[in-house]
This record gives structure tokens, sequence and C-alpha cells, in this order.
């Protein structure tokens, strides 16, 4: 078993690998640390037993932190883990990069996972850790998807769960969640309020807040989604990605998750160009990076991209030093570019995403524009979510053609209808 401890990601200061998330010596945060060093020598068996893995996240237990160690069959694992995640597509999207006059784009589905986002593989990883470490309540702050992946992985384990949102957060959302009988509570106030209130909560109650106390072991899962693109690849990394920024867990994740395959020979150790993916209304970090700052200035977020609002984004510096170190950015767009994004990706991959995903789509549409992106480059746009959990960004962008059921009504009514 690789996993180690606990460390502090400014001190380096060690601790054992509990339910701690800040450090009490500088309040820097803490993160999962691995000794990978007995796998070195035979990158050959690591490939092989990856690949002989279970279709999920699960496949590289290696690299994620489970005292448990390594699973046993996908059917054993199923009943420890509750709604195994991962293993989305990668498709290669020509017609896309042809309208933004690139030569290879790949977009990375995560629209297709257990509740339709990236939140899934993050949610498995804290609550297993979770229910190792003996909790019997889960619980998160969200701005959405977090919400219908923690109340299904409560529903789909027997746990309870608390879910707590911003109580104006995108009716398909909220639905999406009170169905699996979780305990739901719409909080009066911005995420950055919500994220407050649980703070406070998860001092006093006994429970596992998967993106709190249990956030050291729920960032981890985001490395899957890198591990993923690689194998994906053929064991390569790719020369760019385009990743939508919240707090910045998800984006710094991805590049550890392409270093660590590295530091064990799995791949070249090269990483991505890494370009974060803001929106206007909610842009601390797209900002900083603009005015060359080394931290965020928190912002009240106004933004129909409302899965990334968070205004106060906890890996914000360490995003900033990603993209500068890599040669990337981040940048943000408007709300109107957000649909132009989901439109452009619709109507030329087949894939409809969320407002999450116009950001990503449309800071791609941008960065090609600006001729940041070599023709040449292998580049990857990370889409986290599904677009049939934010409706309304669509509404009224497409016309219905309503007819009465003849012909001569589809003849009259409906353009290009008449054939000669
Ligand atoms: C949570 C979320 C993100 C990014 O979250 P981070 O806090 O930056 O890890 C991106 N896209 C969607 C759809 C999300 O729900
Ligand atoms: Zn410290």
């Amino acid at each position: 078993m690789a996993v180690t401890h606990l460390e502090c990601k400014e001190c380096k200061a060690q601790y054992p690998l509990e339910a701690l998330y800040v450090c009490d010596r500088c309040f820097g945060p803490l993160e999962v640390a691995y000794d990978h060093s007995r796998w070195k020598p035979d990158v050959a068996e690591l490939r092989r037993r990856i690949q002989g893995g279970p279709q999920n996240i699960w496949r590289y237990a290696d690299f994620l932190p489970l005292a448990g160690g390594p699973p046993g069959p996908s059917g054993r694992l199923a009943s420890r883990v509750g709604l195994p995640a991962g293993c989305t597509p990668l498709i290669r999207a020509d017609r896309l990069a042809a309208e933004l006059g690139l030569r290879e784009v790949w977009v990375k589905n995560d629209a297709a996972n257990p509740t339709h986002s990236f939140k899934d593989r993050v949610v498995s990883v804290a609550v297993t850790r979770a229910r190792e470490l003996g909790f019997e309540t889960i619980a998160c702050a969200s701005t959405g998807n977090l919400a219908n992946s923690v109340a299904a992985h409560g529903a789909a384990l027997g746990m309870e769960s608390y879910v707590f949102i911003p109580a104006d957060l995108e009716e398909q959302k909220i639905l999406a969640t009170g169905v699996y009988g979780t305990r739901l509570v719409g909080v009066e106030g911005s995420y950055d309020d919500v994220n407050r209130l649980c703070t406070e909560l998860s001092a006093e109650r006994g429970w596992a807040f998967v993106n709190i106390n249990l956030r050291p072991y729920y960032a981890e899962g985001s490395k899957t989604i890198a591990f993923e693109i690689a194998e994906q690849l053929g064991w390569e990394v790719p020369d760019r990605c385009v990743v939508p920024v919240a707090s910045g867990s998800l984006f710094t994740k991805i590049a550890r998750g392409f270093a660590e395959w590295g530091e064990v020979g799995l791949l070249d150790g090269r990483l991505p160009k890494m370009n974060g993916a803001q929106a206007d209304g909610c842009s601390p970090v797209a900002s900083a990076f603009a005015a060359g700052h080394d931290v965020c200035r928190p912002v009240k977020p106004h933004t129909i991209a409302k899965s990334l609002a968070i205004g106060n984004p906890a890996d914000g510096p360490y995003a900033l030093d990603l993209a500068r170190r890599t040669g990337g950015s981040v940048d943000s767009v408007s709300d109107e570019e957000i649909r132009a994004g989901i439109s452009l990706l619709a109507r030329t991959t087949g894939i409809f995403t969320e407002t999450a995903g116009g950001v990503t789509t449309a800071v791609l549409a941008k960065l090609a524009e600006r001729g940041d992106i070599d023709p040449d480059e292998r580049v990857v746009l990370v889409i986290t979510g599904e677009g049939l959990k934010t409706l309304d960004a669509v509404r009224g962008t497409f016309e219905t053609h309503t007819i009465q059921p003849t012909v001569e009504a589809f003849e009259a009514g409906v353009p290009g209808a008449v054939t000669v």
C-alpha cells in the first residue's frame, strides 16, 4: 500500500491519515502523501495491474488514499463503494477542432458518471475513506453537483446524508438531489456562506463533510481524470488541458495525477499546459492571473455557471502557480459566451453540457482565437457536467416549428422542408 500520511502543502508537517484537513501550525491545507518507490522498477507490471482492474476509478486504487489497499473484483467492490464512477469516454472531436482552426481536440466527457458530473469521482473516494474511518453520516457544502453525488452515494450505501446548498440553485439540481432521500438544506446566502456554516458544523458534529474535513481524500479523486486521459491516449500526456475552476481542486489535481504517473515511470513526466476556465461573474483566479497576483481576492459571484460560483477559492494560489508554471493561463468568459460554448459543443460533438462545460468550451474557443494554441497540439477539453441540469441556459436559443399534422403545414411552416 503506497499511501503513507497527510502532509501540509505549505510547511510539510506530517499528520496521520484521519479526518483532518488543516495544518495546526501554519493553517495550510493538508494533502495525501504516498510512497510509490516500490513500483518504480516494473512499469509493465503496473500497467497490467491497472488494465486488469475494474472499469471504474478503483482500477487506480494504488494511487488513491484507501487503507484497505487495492480492491478485489468489481462485484465485491460495488458493495464497498456504492456507485462506481469513472471510465468516462474520451472522444476525438474533429468537427469542434476544425471550427476552432485546431488539429487535435479530445473531449473528456465526465457527464457520463452515475450522477452526471465529475463529482462522483471525488465523492466515491471521500465516502469510501469516511467508511474506513467509521463515519455513519456524510454531508457536504455544494454548488449543485456535489449535492447530487453525496445524496446518491448516501442512498447507495445506506448512509444518512445532509446536503447544504445555496437556496437559489437551479431547480433541476435541487430535484435531482432531494429524490435520493437526503436531508436537503437550502441556505439563504452564497456558496461561501454555505461553506462557512458547514465548516462550523463539521467541528461540532461527527459527520464526514466530504469537501471539508474529508477534503484531502476527496481532492484525490480528481486525479483519476488525468489517469484515464493518459490511459485512453495510450499512456501519453496531452499537450494541453482546458479545465473549469471553482475551488481549483480539480484543476490542480489533474496536473498532480500526470505528475505522479510521471514519477513512477508510467508517463514521461511532462505536464500539459494547464488552462483554467472561469465565468466573468465569478473569476477570482482569472483576475489574479491577469493582474500577475499570487493570491486571489474574494468576489461575490453572479453568473449562470453556478457550479463554478465559488468566490473564495481554497486552491486559488496553487491554481495560479500551476497555470504559470506550465505555460497555461486562467481565463474567464461572459454569460453570453457560456451559452455560445454550450451550443458550440452540442452542435459539433453531440455532447450537451451544463453551464460549467459552456465556460470550458468558450475558454478553449478564446484561446484558439487568441492564437495561444499551436495547431499541432493535442488538446483535451474536460467537460465536467450534464446539460439537462441547467436547462435555463439554453432556453430561447433555438426555434421549435409548431405545425398542424399535415404535409402542407410542414412544407409551409418549416424552412427547407419543400423538396424540389
Ligand atoms: C465542482 C465542479 C467543478 C470544479 O470544482 P473545483 O472546486 O474547482 O474542483 C467543475 N465543474 C463542475 C460541473 C463542477 O460541479
Ligand atoms: Zn503547515
